[in-house]
């Protein structure tokens, strides 16, 4: 018998045993067929992943599917929205049997993580790409928006920045860490980050503004500030580094990978002063480390940044070197 595009569905991705309620048709017809409930609205994001340009075309199957789905996943996160459904676009250049396996387990065992359900796809020959579109609930009037941050909000960053970059660099053999738990760590940061879910839903009552950092503090940061039509003070000091980060690069190296490396994958966020007690009574209840990292300047363009209490110029040579510049 010919193994088709269809005996590859129904044997590796038509294999959710619990449906979820709001699915009316799922996989095998022309369409899924969805139901929203009330009060709620859809958040709807798409993402394609290309091998050697979105990850290492050397890396596992499980690894791309941990790093891709939570780089989707992230940008509901960062809308503070509930993942529900997720359609899955996947051109494979031949069909190799072990590979798919070991792509879906880890596919299915996330989507269970976040009580997700697969509703359908594509499935393609050709160079390797995977496209999800994902789909999360928000109620009505609660999503968080890149467009709210005011003058006098404080900024804060969910966990730490700079590791995944580490992580990359590790496997590129142009980082040498010797403490095989901290390279374990970075390399985890790079290829299994996690999606601030859970954080984001938190965020929904309380925050001004919300983004996740896929591309660096730096670039992400602009969007809000570009939304928000203010600029932004960044305290060097305070940004959140691991110490994995920490022991194994140098002042110039971790800078500039938290300031400006991508898929770390937290959120960045802004408070106004009412809400700041409420937000770290309510981080440290769910036990999510943040870190507040500067303000929203309405009056100034761009990002000033400050470094033991003194304003700084921040040059970006190539992305390569970071050098403070006292002004
Ligand atoms: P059509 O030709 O009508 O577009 P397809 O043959 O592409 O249908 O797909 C048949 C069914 O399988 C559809 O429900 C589609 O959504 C689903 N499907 C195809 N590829 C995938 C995939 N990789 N993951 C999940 N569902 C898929
Ligand atoms: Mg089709």
């Amino acid at each position: 018998m010919l193994y088709s595009e269809f005996n590859l569905i129904w044997d590796y991705f038509d294999r959710q045993k619990k449906n979820r309620r709001d699915v009316n048709i799922g996989i095998g017809d022309d369409c899924a067929v969805v139901v929203i409930p009330d009060k709620q609205q859809l958040a709807i994001s798409t993402d394609t992943f290309v091998s050697g340009i979105h990850f290492l075309p050397n890396i596992s199957p499980d690894d791309i599917a941990y790093k891709t789905l939570a780089s989707s996943l992230s940008d509901l996160a960062a809308m503070g929205a509930d993942p529900v459904w997720i359609s899955l676009a996947i051109t494979l250049p031949f069909i190799d049997f072990n590979w798919i396996e070991n792509f879906s387990n880890i596919f299915f065992k996330q989507l269970n993580y976040y009580g997700m359900q697969l509703i359908g796809g594509d499935t393609t020959r050709g160079p390797m790409s995977i496209t999800y579109t994902v789909y999360g609930y928000i109620p009505i009037g609660m999503e968080l928006s890149r467009s709210g941050a005011q003058n006098g909000d404080f900024i804060y960053i969910t966990g730490t920045l700079g590791d995944s970059a580490a992580g990359l660099a590790i496997l590129k053999n142009e980082l040498k860490v010797e403490n095989t738990f901290y390279k374990k760590y970075l390399i985890n940061r790079y290829l299994r980050p996690k999606a601030r879910i859970l954080e984001g839903k938190i965020l929904r009552n309380i925050a001004s503004s919300a983004i996740d950092i896929s591309d660096g503090l730096v670039s992400d940061i602009k969007h809000i500030l570009n939304a928000s039509c203010c600029g932004a003070c960044i305290d060097i000091n305070n940004l959140p580094q691991s110490e994995a980060l920490k022991q194994n690069t140098t002042f110039e190296q971790n800078r500039l990978w938290s300031l400006s490396g991508g898929d770390d994958y937290e959120l960045c966020f802004t408070i106004s002063k009412v809400n700041k007690d409420l937000l770290e009574t309510t981080l440290k209840r769910f036990s999510v480390d943040f870190t507040c990292i500067g303000t929203i300047k309405s009056q100034s363009n761009g990002i000033r940044y400050y470094y033991n209490n003194e304003e700084v110029d921040i040059t970006f040579n190539g992305f390569e070197h970071f050098i403070i510049n006292k002004n």
